[in-house]
């Protein structure tokens, strides 16, 4: 699994990269990513715009709130 940034300006939550893909173009192809961030932001941007990858997320849930519940 791959993680970037969310290119929103206003989101910068951590997001997954789901796919990458080559779109036709005048210069004979174009890597292309598309991106889903922790809020359901969806983005189809260029390879070369993902933004360097952050800390990988471990978990969602903490493990430690679930026990505290107990
Ligand atoms: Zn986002």
């Amino acid at each position: 699994m791959e993680f970037t940034e969310c290119p929103d300006p206003t989101c910068i939550a951590p997001a997954e990269v789901l796919n990458r893909f080559v779109l036709p173009s005048t210069q004979g192809g174009e890597p292309f990513v598309r991106t889903v961030c922790v809020h359901r932001h969806w983005f189809m941007l260029p390879a070369t715009s993902l933004k360097p990858s952050p800390a990988p997320v471990p978990g969602a849930i903490s493990a430690e709130d679930r026990r505290r519940g107990g």
